[in-house]
């Protein structure tokens, strides 16, 4: 939570804006679609601003210079399935060169509890920094089951974003968790009986693709 040192609430106005819209029971899915993009986009810009930098030779039409260019090897960027991907889709359009893991997770309704059943990812994942992205941090289940199997997996650095967590969620992803930073638009207020967030913007995955 803001003042909790690993959670970071990107506040830009412009984030607020488009996720206000997005919450709105009124707002259709093509609309819901290109905000949660737009959203992924605007949130990149935030997630990676520390990215690290190295100097490349670079000839402008006037002279040589060295030129700060991203160092290391390539993101990957990992949205937990399905509705993971809208937002992912922003952050690709800004890092078209980022390398992209998939996870297929979901939540058994009545335990709420994560479970497997989709993981590919690019090799090497010791030596890259893995962004997962999943819109909604609710009881935090599916956020520790799928960052511990990136874990497990060999990812060393982890960053974990969403658009909107409950205090809840939070509190548990980063008692497991402490080493990954949260990267959130929105804490909300609590979780329902049912597992959502509240006020939250309803089934992220069903907004996105109109299954419901
Ligand atoms: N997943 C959703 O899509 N919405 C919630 O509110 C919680 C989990």
């Amino acid at each position: 939570m803001p003042g909790q040192p690993n959670v970071t609430v990107v506040s830009h106005p412009l984030v607020q804006h488009k996720l206000s819209m997005m919450r709105a029971i009124t707002t259709d899915t093509s609309t819901f679609r290109s905000l949660a993009r737009e959203i992924g986009m605007l949130m990149a810009y935030e997630v990676f601003r520390d990215l690290e930098l190295t100097a490349e030779n670079v000839t402008t039409p006037l002279a040589e210079m060295q030129a700060p260019v991203v160092a290391g090897k390539k993101l990957v960027l990992a949205p937990i399935l399905r509705a993971g991907l809208g937002l992912m889709e922003g952050m690709l359009d800004l890092m078209p060169s980022a390398r992209v893991a998939h996870i297929g997770l979901y939540r058994d309704h009545k335990t709420l509890e994560a479970i497997e059943y989709y993981f590919k990812t690019p090799d090497h994942l010791e030596e890259r920094m893995v962004a997962l992205v999943d819109p909604m941090l609710a009881t935090g289940n599916t956020a520790i089951a799928a960052t511990q199997r990136f874990k497990d997996a060999g990812a060393g650095e982890i960053r974990f974003i969403c658009l909107l967590a409950a205090p809840e969620g939070i509190a548990k992803f980063t008692a497991a968790h402490p080493d990954v930073p949260v990267y959130t638009a929105a804490i909300d207020s609590h979780l329902n009986d049912l597992g959502y967030i509240v006020p939250g913007l309803g089934d992220a995955g069903d907004r996105m693709f109109g299954t419901k």
